[in-house]
């Protein structure tokens, strides 16, 4: 494709205040008359999601419409390029088709990465290890890119749009085929030392449970996975029974009580196909777990919801993350 650059109307690195996440924006310059030239719509983000399975990369605009996507099967390929050809090819049809110019690019993908997806190695995606993947999006689409894990940017997205609206101190959590998760506290997304906060697969709630790929064992992702569901029944996710499905409920609400007595935080969204495969089976019995574990009066609140966004979450997330790292000014380096 040929070289995609931010308008002169709009330079990089000025897209305005964009609050409208709930996050606070800091050192944001102040709201500027929109130069009448077409097509301009400077507040809008190329959104891409990274996931094992399958990547989409979309437009997202200020309102966050999804203008504009494409989506593509993970390539299972070792070699590295062949992958990156596969992601190249929706953003460019995404880029050729759009009427709104975005003007910086956000990415929601799988973990473990460094800190800022100066590389990523998705655990489902074999021929990423140590892949740099932030400059190499950067180098295809010329614009300003931020990169972060795909449950950190779910998180922010449900802040924005979701049901996490108008919180300033909440958990989402995608139990999907994996278990992760994101933390909103003070307004503020969580990093962390490695950028990893709010990975709350990795919380004990079976103290002699399942072993764990981590090395731990009784993990809340080695419980209440899909992977963990499907090896337990012998059967998929989609088709545990009641007493499955009540289950995971439960150690999914005593992983959120610790977080609430621990953060006191009152509001955890879940997401991901198990979670809502299951629906009020596993939030009924989440609620009675959270209500019996979070006796002080603080955490006594707390509430579990199902995620707000649906199949528009990942694409969301991902141009929250880009909204977010420009409102707090962490492009990264470019
Ligand atoms: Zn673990």
């Amino acid at each position: 494709m040929g070289a995609f650059t931010a308008t002169t109307e709009h330079p990089v690195g000025d897209v305005g205040p964009v609050a409208a996440d709930g996050l606070p924006v800091r050192g944001a310059a102040p709201a500027r008359p929109r130069p009448s030239a077409a097509p301009v719509a400077s507040d809008a983000v190329l959104a891409v999601d990274i996931g094992g399975t399958k990547m989409e990369a979309g437009v997202v605009d200020a309102a966050g419409r999804i203008v504009e996507r494409s989506r593509t099967a993970t390539p299972s390929s070792t070699d590295p390029d062949e992958v990156f050809d596969a992601l190249s090819t929706i953003v460019s049809e995404v880029l050729d088709r759009t009427t709104v110019v975005p003007t910086t690019c956000g990415v929601g993908c799988g973990g473990p990465m460094a800190p800022g997806g100066e590389t990523v190695s998705p655990l489902n995606i074999p021929g990423w290890r140590g892949f740099p993947l932030r400059a190499r999006l950067a180098d295809l689409v010329g614009l300003p890119v931020s990169v972060d894990n795909d449950a950190k940017a779910l998180a922010l997205g449900e802040g924005w749009l979701g049901a996490a609206r108008g919180h300033g101190d909440y958990l989402a959590m995608v139990v999907s085929t994996g278990v992760g998760g994101g933390i909103v506290l003070d307004g503020r997304l969580l990093d962390g030392t490695g950028g990893n906060a709010g990975h709350i697969g990795h919380v004990v709630v079976e103290p002699d449970g399942r072993a764990c790929a981590c090395g731990g064992r009784g993990c809340l992702e080695a419980e209440v996975s899909g992977t963990a569901i499907a090896a337990v029944t012998g059967r998929p996710a989609a088709e545990a029974d009641l007493a499955m499905r009540t289950r995971c409920g439960t150690l999914v609400g005593r992983a959120v009580a610790s977080v609430a007595n621990l953060l006191d935080l009152q509001l955890a969204v879940v997401a991901g196909s198990v979670a809502l495969g299951y629906g009020q089976d596993f939030f009924g019995a989440a609620q009675d777990e959270i209500e019996l574990r979070c006796g002080l009066e603080f955490a006594r609140p707390t509430r579990i919801l199902p995620g707000g966004l649906g199949a528009d979450g990942p694409l969301t997330g991902a141009a929250a993350v880009a909204r977010h790292r420009t409102a707090v000014g962490e492009y990264g380096v470019r």
